[in-house]
């Protein structure tokens, strides 16, 4: 009897992205049911375990792991506060899906969908057989997620926030209630900001082509944003000696422009030896990294 497919369900403001991976990891099957426009969330709820029973075969018997944005209760399987899904404001996530599928509640996991990406690039991604990966989002904020011997590290909840370390303390006022946070440097927005600033163009891919094709201000702007982001990804590799780091979203179509200047920031910052070692890699799964992530929520190791 073979082993069960893991089945993982990434949801998303505009699309719930589903799919199962049997314990090879190879990929069985990929679905997807649309959000948008859809305020009714026990219609959601219905389509998702429908799309999970056929990826299943039936009931998940080896789980299901779910990734969904916002702030979640991991005990209680509830989802506190979801700002781009408000519809599932309060809503006991983990026994709904439960009840639709026939299975116990505890086969049932839910996690922040930043971190079963984090899982997914760690397992099947970028950075596959590596046991400590930091994966750095650099979107319209920077997110992190932590995974350490292989295990998604949450401490109370929020760990592997990156993007929250102070890299100036006379910088920038940050979302967080801080100042000079390194999503204040070094995410897509702030990437814009300086280039508009810097009478550049900001569009971060127009931005990254001038950078590669020639000396200028715009190689000197990536450079500078390097500098930051190395420095801030030092406190990860002094904290926990993590020398992988994966980057995903938007503004890491530009990391080859961005690298050299990192190395600098973390040979600055960080001890110099252990530099050397660091691997700068582009995520790799796009889309499908929650869902599988999400997937090896199921299964311990
Ligand atoms: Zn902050």
């Amino acid at each position: 009897m073979p082993d069960p497919p893991r089945v993982g369900v990434d949801v998303g403001g505009t699309t719930v992205k589903l799919g199962a991976v049997d314990a090879e990891g190879s990929v069985l099957g990929e679905r997807s049911v649309p959000v948008a426009g859809v305020a009714d969330v026990a219609t959601i709820l219905d389509g998702m375990a429908e799309a999970v029973r056929a990826l299943a075969g039936g009931p998940p018997a080896a789980g299901l792991g779910v990734g969904m944005p916002g702030l979640i209760d991991r005990a209680a399987g509830t989802v506190q506060e979801s700002p781009n899904l408000p519809a599932f404001n309060g809503c006991a996530l983990r026994a709904e899906l439960a009840a639709r599928l026939d299975v116990a509640p505890e086969l049932v996991r839910i996690e922040n969908d930043a971190n079963v990406a984090a899982l997914g690039e760690a397992r099947l991604g970028a950075a596959r057989g590596e046991r400590d990966v930091l994966v750095v989002t650099l979107g319209t904020g920077i997110g992190g997620g932590l995974i350490l011997g292989g295990e998604l590290v949450l401490g109370a909840g929020l760990a592997g926030e990156i993007g929250h370390v102070t890299v100036d303390p006379d910088g920038l006022a940050c979302g967080c209630g801080s100042r000079g946070c390194l999503e204040t440097l070094a995410s897509a927005t702030a990437a814009r900001r300086r280039a508009g600033a810097a009478g550049l163009t900001d569009d971060l891919a127009e931005l990254a082509d001038a950078a590669r094709a020639a000396e200028g201000p715009e190689r000197a702007l990536l450079d500078a944003i390097g500098v930051d982001l190395g420095h801030g990804l030092a406190a990860a590799l002094c904290l926990v000696d993590v020398r992988t780091f994966v980057f995903g979203g938007g503004f890491s179509a530009a990391l080859d422009t961005l690298e050299p200047g990192i190395r600098r920031g973390l040979v600055e910052w960080a001890y110099g030896e252990r530099v050397e070692e660091v691997r700068l890699v582009r995520a790799a799964l796009g889309p499908s990294a929650g869902w599988i992530g999400a997937a090896h929520l199921t299964v311990a190791g």
